[in-house]
């Protein structure tokens, strides 16, 4: 492991891309088999691969009280290091160096043993047996090595990696084509799976296979109908945008499993569409989106929410908020025995929307669970911003521009899809700081911070402040959430582990020196918790500046009403630095 956190450290020590590259080529072909998958996985900062259930489940509170009982450093003292240096891994490092933590290399803990004290960790039951599990790991590496334990558990790295990458290195390393590692790796959803087939030559034996989730297809945002035709055109597909929540069915006979959007397996939180689903003719993969439906009329989402992480709802509460599956894409059909299935990602949309229209899916206006969703073309901006209203009329979101021609293309926000959203623009924030709130709100934790990703800089950038809109009880389940992520705390303000996300609405996006991004918004306010996104999915710091160049006043619009761009006056960018030292101390 020591020798992992090195490479970590050397990856981190340079922006060139070929260099990274090169680095963990080299590093990947000096491992032992055993070890290969492991490291590869902890590269993308995950401690299980993506598409495994696992999660070790282990917050702050117990690391840093772990981290504590061995080195004997205090709370406090993190929480600084944290401020200094914003990243858990380096303060944990700074904070054991600091107070000599020096264990016998001997003892060192190994890939394998990392690996499998994770393991551990995730079967544990309850913080304090894991906190054992974490106090004995962090007992036997040296502080450096720590840095990577807590890198890989905190889900952050920070040293400019991205799983593509890993995936350049791997097809270097093992002299494979680049397209043959991503092919697998979109199939296996397994980074450390695909390594291990890349050094055996074995790529295309990779599967699709049922009951393992494959990453969603994102769509880019955009806001305007020419952009779109631009991009996609002349001719494009236009469907509803539904509010509801993505879902992804596996079906191979009577067994049906649905996947969230985090590739997490909610299966029992759907019956009324898991029953029926188990006696349909077909196996496969469809790609949809769980819509609140009662009487033929589409609910809100915040009807829906009541639904969400249930993972055995009530007679009542199916009962009142009912759902349907609203497929829009297949991404499997057929199984030729065992759980492979005939993967169909390749083929274009067309062939896709084809083969979905022909499984004949029992559909709501017939009693049935699911609905195909609303597809129609266009082939002009005007087009496009009728079929916008239209969608709107029908109580759905917005609408999802796809080009006809696109494959399906797991895990990537490319320009196959874009969404084109409400009257007001939102984007996707990291919550990084949270304060007590005034009046009724005294006593929790309501006011946030959230920052987007800087992505050129591998860090995140303050963009505003916001009360939350959140609901009582879900404001009195983040505040106990946030206590128990607090890493440190500055009279009201505590900062926190940056992994909440939430949707935050607002009027205008202002150039701002106020925070860090350089910009801020103006009447922003909370959404919605996006439980569904991680962090590394929040919004860019590029597509806040492509949304504010859009919006500027003039740009052609598809939406006239609401979001629209300004620039204030210069502000005493001093005054503002005093005020807003970035994470620690926000405006
Ligand atoms: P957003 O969550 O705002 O990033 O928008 C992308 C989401 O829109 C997807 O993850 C889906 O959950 C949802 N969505 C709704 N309708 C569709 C559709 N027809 N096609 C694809 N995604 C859709």
């Amino acid at each position: 492991m020591r020798r992992w956190s090195e490479l970590a450290e050397r990856v981190a020590g340079t922006t060139r891309t070929s260099e990274k590259t090169g680095l963990l080529a080299d590093y990947f072909r000096s491992l032992e088999p055993d070890d290969l998958p492991i490291a590869a996985v902890f590269l993308t900062g995950r401690a299980f691969a993506e598409t495994d259930q696992r999660a070790t489940g282990l917050g702050w509170a117990t690391m840093s009280a772990a981290i504590e009982a061995v080195s004997g450093a205090d709370r406090e003292a993190l929480g600084q290091a944290y401020d200094r240096y914003s990243d858990l891994g380096l303060a944990v490092a700074d904070v054991l160096t600091g107070a000599g933590h020096a264990p016998d290399p001997a003892v060192a803990p190994t890939l394998g043993e990392v690996a499998a004290a994770f393991a551990a960790i995730e079967v544990a039951s309850g913080s304090v047996a894991k906190a054992v599990i974490f106090r004995d790991l962090v007992a036997r590496a040296d502080p450096a090595t720590v840095k990577g334990i807590v890198k890989v558990l905190s889900g952050d790295l920070r040293i400019g990696l991205r799983e593509g990458l890993v995936e350049a290195a791997l097809a270097k390393a093992f002299e494979r084509p680049i397209d043959d590692v991503k092919r697998a790796g979109m199939l296996t959803g397994d980074i450390g799976r695909t390594a291990a087939l890349a050094r055996d030559d074995a790529l295309g034996t990779a599967e699709l296979t049922l009951f393992h989730p494959l990453k969603f297809m994102l769509a880019s945002p955009a806001e305007d109908a020419a952009e779109i035709v631009r991009r996609l055109g002349p001719l494009v597909w236009v469907e509803d945008k539904y509010d509801g929540i993505r879902c992804q069915l596996h079906k191979r006979g009577d067994d049906v499993r649905l996947y969230s959007r985090d590739l997490h397996d909610v299966t029992s939180g759907y019956p009324e569409v898991v029953e029926p689903a188990r006696g349909l003719a077909w196996d496969g993969i469809l790609d949809g989106e769980l819509l609140g439906l009662r009487d033929g009329e589409v609910l809100p989402f915040v009807a829906l929410q009541a639904r969400l992480g249930r993972k055995a709802p009530s007679a009542a509460l199916l009962a009142e908020v009912p759902v349907v599956f609203v497929a829009f894409d297949v991404l499997g059909l057929g199984s030729g025995g065992g759980a492979a299935v005939k993967p169909l990602l390749d083929v274009p949309l067309e062939e896709r929307r084809r083969a979905l229209v022909a499984m004949g899916l029992p559909l709501a206006d017939a009693g049935g669970a699911f609905a195909l969703s609303h597809l129609a073309s266009a082939d002009s901006a005007e087009a496009l911003e009728a079929a916008f209203s239209e969608a709107r009329a029908r109580r759905n979101e917005g609408l999802m521009v796809k080009d006809p021609q696109s494959p399906y293309s797991p895990g990537r926000r490319g320009y196959g899809w874009l969404k084109m959203k409400k009257a007001l623009a939102t984007i996707d924030c990291v919550v990084v700081g949270v304060e007590v709130g005034h009046g009724k709100r005294h006593g929790v934790l309501s006011d946030y911070t959230f920052a987007v990703r800087d992505e050129a800089n591998d860090r995140l950038v303050t963009i505003g402040k916001a009360y939350s809109g959140l609901t009582d009880a879900e404001i009195a389940e983040m505040t106990r959430w946030f206590e128990a992520h607090t890493i440190s705390t500055h009279g009201r303000y505590r900062v926190v582990e940056p992994t909440v996300v939430v949707e935050v609405a607002f009027d205008v996006i202002l150039r701002s020196a106020r925070h860090r991004s350089g910009f801020a918004l103006r009447f922003p306010r909370i959404a919605r918790l996006r439980t569904d996104k991680p962090a590394a999915e929040a919004d860019t710091l590029a597509t806040v500046t492509r949304l504010f160049e859009e919006l500027q006043p003039g740009a052609e619009r598809l939406v006239t009403a609401g979001a629209r761009a300004a620039v204030v006056p210069p502000v005493d960018e001093d005054a503002t630095k005093r005020r807003d030292s970035g994470r620690r101390r926000p405006a």
